[in-house]
């Protein structure tokens, strides 16, 4: 076990610049605005060098001086590897592009990225005191919520969409959280949690609500920029919900150029949204800083329902300051393009990381990606979790097996699976 060296200074509203002291407990700003993290720099990197890297594991607490984690023995750990980038030849062949790699986030604990900024937030809280933490989810933040507070002893609530899927209530409810189901929607969720606050002394910890998840979120930046060797690509594509993730690299793109492991150059962040849930293209595309609030959200994808993100501000920022952009995919073509990715060469994303590959199809045909850019897809959890098409070829041993038929059926399954796939659109 390590000692972990911090270097945070203060925490800083994300609007008014305001500067609130290290170490304590916070939700939002005095202005209710998010607040971020500062570290001292200078001392951080007089502390420790790219080499220095190179002998640690393979996890994420490798860049632990970039995090507010004070003392090793609150790190909760559930074994936060780094996750690989994997190149998409379907899209390069199709593209005829020469490098679409999908940073492939389905690896980490609870099948999702969400393991980044909950590992952190729930390290933080360990620290800070906390006995009792709740957050409203579609799925992967109270699956990584009831993990990490099940492995540091904290009492965890969560309350979902009544139209969350299955697998994911059922995950977060077995991994020790107090599990709610709701008729509303995620804001709605996010409504039981600000409510219940006084009442049941639980912590806050919906996304930006607080100030930590962001900082394990921002990992993906650092993580991104060594695997590529401190040369960022051209372009992210990040499927954006309440974009913890986008604000959390562009993050920690400034936080690595400011202690001078990484030139100027930023890749072009681009938020992609499906068009059923869409407040951040709306907001880009009308040159607004804050998006309005999207009525009757829907979309397959469930991480990307959000009809209201209170960073919304800093994400559009970060967008328009990389000279990037916000676009929006159906559910029709997010699901053929999972499929498609699936069958020509075996990698399973999720619905959200399928919008990535979507809107890359999109936008190379638009001209807005050019296809000599390198490009990052995020797939940010792993396929399994969502339904998938029925596979119903049977093999009956009362009589003898008749290979002709199978290798016909086998043939028929892309055909019956393809329609089935479709038919998810409308679910
Ligand atoms: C949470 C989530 C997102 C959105 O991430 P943000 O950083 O909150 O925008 C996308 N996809 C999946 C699978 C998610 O769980």
């Amino acid at each position: 076990m390590f000692e972990t060296e911090t270097f945070v200074t203060h925490l800083e509203c994300s609007e008014t610049g305001k500067h609130y002291p290290p170490d304590q407990l916070y939700n939002l700003s005095e202005a209710g605005k998010p607040l971020l993290v500062r570290y001292d720099l200078d001392a951080l990197a007089a502390f420790i060098s790219k080499k220095t890297l190179v002998n640690r594991l393979p996890e994420f607490w490798r860049y632990r001086e970039f995090l507010p984690v004070r003392k090793a023995e609150n790190i909760i750990r559930l074994g936060e590897l780094m996750t690989p980038l994997i190149p998409s030849n379907y899209l390069q062949e199709l593209l005829e592009m020469p490098s679409v790699l999908v940073k492939d986030e389905g690896r980490l604990p609870t099948g999702s990225f969400k393991a980044r900024g909950l590992a952190v937030a729930v390290s933080m809280a360990k620290e800070l005191g906390v006995k009792r933490m709740a957050l409203p989810t579609n799925g992967n933040a109270g699956a990584a919520l009831a993990a990490y507070c099940s492995r540091a002893g904290i009492e965890s609530y969560v309350f979902c969409p009544d139209d969350t899927p299955e697998i994911n209530v059922r995950e977060i409810a077995f991994q020790g959280a107090h599990t709610f189901r709701v008729n509303g929607l995620i804001n709605e969720c996010g409504r039981i949690v600000a409510e219940g606050r006084q009442e049941t002394r639980w912590f806050d910890t919906s996304t930006l609500k607080e100030p930590y998840r962001i900082e394990g979120k921002k990992t993906m930046g650092l993580e991104l920029a060594e695997q590529l060797d401190w040369h960022l690509p051209d372009v992210i594509l990040y499927p954006t919900g309440g974009g913890t993730g986008l604000i959390g690299m562009w993050k920690a793109f400034e936080e690595l150029e400011a202690i001078g492991w990484i030139d100027s150059k930023r890749p072009r962040m681009v938020a992609v949204q499906a068009e059923g849930c869409a407040p951040i293209v709306k907001a880009y595309e009308e040159g607004k800083t804050h998006a309005e609030f999207w009525k009757n959200a829907y979309t397959a994808a469930a991480g990307i329902r959000v009809p209201a993100a209170i960073g919304d501000f800093l994400i559009l920022a970060a967008i328009r300051d990389s000279d990037g952009f916000a676009t929006a995919v159906n559910d029709k073509d997010i699901l053929d393009t999972q499929f498609q990715i699936a069958r020509h060469e075996g990698l399973l994303l999720c619905p959200e990381g399928a919008a990535t590959a979507a809107a890359l199809i999109k936008e190379v045909h638009n001209g807005r990606i050019d296809r000599n850019e390198k490009v990052i897809l995020f797939n940010c959890a792993t396929g399994l979790k969502y339904s998938m098409p029925e596979a119903d070829n049977f093999i009956d041993l009362t009589s003898p097996v008749n290979y002709g038929d199978l290798m016909k059926q086998n043939s028929q399954l892309g055909t019956s699976a393809k329609a089935q796939a479709a038919n998810r659109t409308g679910g």
